[in-house]
């Protein structure tokens, strides 16, 4: 395992990661120095009053399009029918974003993931929507979400691969670790897709002698490595579960649509959406600790320089 040998070399070099906040604190980046971006986009408490709540954006019959901003355009309508936004915070996935680089860090003896924050709660910003829906035109909003996306772009800077983890939280009845590449619920069941069409296109062509469905769901995929670690993280797609056989499963957002490999570049990304149970104080340090390990053996995510 390439971190192994990693830890032997480099023993020595733990310091506390750099924080550099956005206007008002909500947008927070850690600075880190592995090739491994986490982000929390969803999990947010800040609910400044200057900021207008989302609720809807506003319906314009004729085009059946929905146009997000607070004061509605002429010919169009605040509806809640056929442009509602989710507002719905993802409780502790701060928390958990935070435990896995600690672990990460220890693991490495001092080099960290890249860390970016959404601190704002998702009523007031959504970062992982297009611009638009996510800040409604509201000038603070629109400058935080230019942050989170501009902070994530610093840390890709000083890459020429790496991997994005987007960590949410979901409230499916399955109550399984869903891993999102972008490739549809319906699509993963029937198994129409390519390594082109998902989130780790740059790591399908990197992984010459290894299949993608290998990658994806067999024994060199990202579901493998966090269920042999301990079997009641059911993880899906994975060995265990190849697609969701017709259950609850998100595919991935915008921020691993954009971030990702799928348009260009060679830096992966990976949305992982975790059941409750999983986030809770009780099970967050354990799990934290198994996602570590995983992410690790999953992607080389040492600086090259
Ligand atoms: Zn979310």
């Amino acid at each position: 395992m390439w971190w192994c040998v990693f830890l032997l070399f480099f023993l020595d070099t733990s310091e506390a990661q750099e924080v550099i906040f956005g206007q008002n604190k909500y947008i927070e980046y850690h600075v880190g120095n592995l090739n491994l971006i986490l982000t929390a986009p969803h999990g947010g408490s800040l609910t400044p009053s200057s900021i207008p709540s989302r609720e809807a954006g506003c319906w314009e019959r004729a085009s059946g399009k929905c146009y997000y901003t607070h004061s509605c355009p002429v010919g169009t309508a605040t509806d809640i029918a056929n442009c509602k936004v989710t507002t719905v915070k993802d409780l502790y996935t701060q928390e958990m974003v935070l435990a896995v680089a600690k672990e990460i860090c220890q693991l490495t003896s001092g080099y960290c993931p890249h860390i970016v924050l959404n601190n704002l709660h998702r009523s007031k910003l959504d970062p992982n929507r297009d611009k638009d829906e996510a800040a409604f035109a509201v000038p603070a909003a629109s400058q935080a979400w230019d942050e989170f996306m501009g902070f994530i772009q610093t840390a890709k800077s000083h890459m020429t691969h790496g991997l994005l983890i987007d960590i949410h939280g979901h409230s499916h009845a399955e109550n399984w670790v869903e891993l999102g590449y972008l490739i549809s619920k319906a699509n993963l069941d029937s198994g129409k897709f390519s390594a082109a069409d998902t989130s780790i296109y740059a790591l399908s062509k990197k992984r010459q002698g290894t299949t993608f469905s290998d990658l994806l769901r067999g024994g060199q995929s990202l579901g493998k490595l966090i269920e042999q670690q301990n079997a009641s993280y059911v993880s899906v797609p994975s060995p265990s579960n190849p697609g969701p056989n017709g259950g609850n499963y998100f595919s991935g957002g915008y921020i691993v649509a954009t971030h990702g490999s799928k348009v260009s570049g060679d830096v992966d990304a990976v949305q992982i959406e975790l059941p409750k149970w999983i986030r809770e104080s009780a099970e967050r340090s354990k799990f934290a600790a198994i996602l570590a390990k995983a992410l690790l053996n999953y992607y080389d995510v040492s600086l090259a320089n």
